[in-house]
């Protein structure tokens, strides 16, 4: 990361707001304009600020790499993701990072990817299938499997569109549908039979509510995917980003600085982990 020769992991960088897009009555994109170019790969994340406000953890949701501006895709959660929502286009946020280590890409050259994605657990995912369809000898098949609580709040609803015009297997469920939806109902992890690829020989990248994770994991491990290949993101309260406060220690590892993606491997035996 170019940090004009800044050394304190504490001082952030300014970013201009571009644009603000409401994606959900609850989530918004937010394009950002950092003051100086930052690098940055999928999985890994932003502590965002506003003075007065707070810091918090979001991820970043764009592919990075280009000219173009840092995305990131906000639910308002509270205060300072509540505050965030209250910008506009010219305003001014602040950023430290980019943190945490990022999805491992190379373990799916050669192999089928099935991406897992509940609710606003699509944001850290969203970059994964954009580095998959810029990059087409990467994996084989992409399959991404979404679900959210009612359909108005699936996010980049359209930009799936066009992922499915680009080969991506795009399979939308909700849990409770609305009048005109065509997609499935019911929990993501009922849709398993439906992937044309071979579990056992692929590998998978999930991100939504801890109970969605949980059962993702447990049940990919079960249908025989080998559990080194069942990688996930998690989401715990984090104050420094930089394995300094011990906020985010979940038994012997730290989440921002050893995570925020782990494998199942790395994570069944330790339940602090996961807390739905
Ligand atoms: C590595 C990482 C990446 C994240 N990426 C995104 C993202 O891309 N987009 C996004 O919208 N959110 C993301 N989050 C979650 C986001 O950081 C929290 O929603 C935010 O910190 C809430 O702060 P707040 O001040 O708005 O809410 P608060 O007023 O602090 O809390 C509101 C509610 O949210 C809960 N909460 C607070 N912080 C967290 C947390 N870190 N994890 C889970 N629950 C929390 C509180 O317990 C409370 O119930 C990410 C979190 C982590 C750790």
């Amino acid at each position: 990361m170019k940090r004009k020769g800044r050394e304190n992991v504490y001082l952030p960088l300014s970013a201009d707001v571009e644009e603000v897009i409401p994606l959900t009555p609850e989530t918004s994109l937010f394009r950002v304009r950092p003051e100086a170019a930052i690098e940055y790969s999928p999985g890994q994340f932003f502590m965002v600020s506003l003075w007065g406000a707070g810091e918090v953890p979001i991820s970043v949701a764009s592919l990075g790499g280009g000219d173009g501006p840092l995305e990131l895709c906000i639910r308002r959660a509270g205060l300072v993701t509540g505050a965030l929502h209250g910008l506009e286009a010219g305003d001014t946020v602040w950023l430290r990072g980019p943190y945490g280590n990022g999805f491992p890409l190379d373990l799916s050259r050669g192999r089928d990817v099935v991406v897992v994605a509940g609710g606003i657990g699509m944001a850290p995912l969203r970059p994964l299938i954009l580095w998959f369809l810029e990059n087409p000898g990467a994996a084989g098949r992409v399959t991404l499997l979404y679900g959210a609580k009612r359909p108005e709040e699936i996010v980049f609803r359209e930009e799936m569109d066009g992922w499915r015009e680009r080969g991506v297997d795009v399979l939308l469920t909700v849990d409770t549908p609305a009048k005109g939806w065509e997609g499935r109902t019911g929990l993501v992890t009922a849709l398993w039979q439906d992937v044309r690829s071979d579990l056992q020989k692929a590998v998978a990248y999930i991100c939504g509510p801890d109970v969605m994770i949980r059962a993702a994991m447990g049940e990919l491990f079960l249908l025989g995917m080998p559990e080194e290949r069942i990688i996930t993101t998690l989401e715990a309260h984090m104050k420094c980003g930089v394995g300094k406060c011990g906020h985010c220690y979940a038994g012997p590892r730290y989440i921002c600085t050893d995570g925020p993606v782990f494998s199942y491997r790395e994570i069944r035996s330790h339940s602090h982990f996961l807390t739905g």
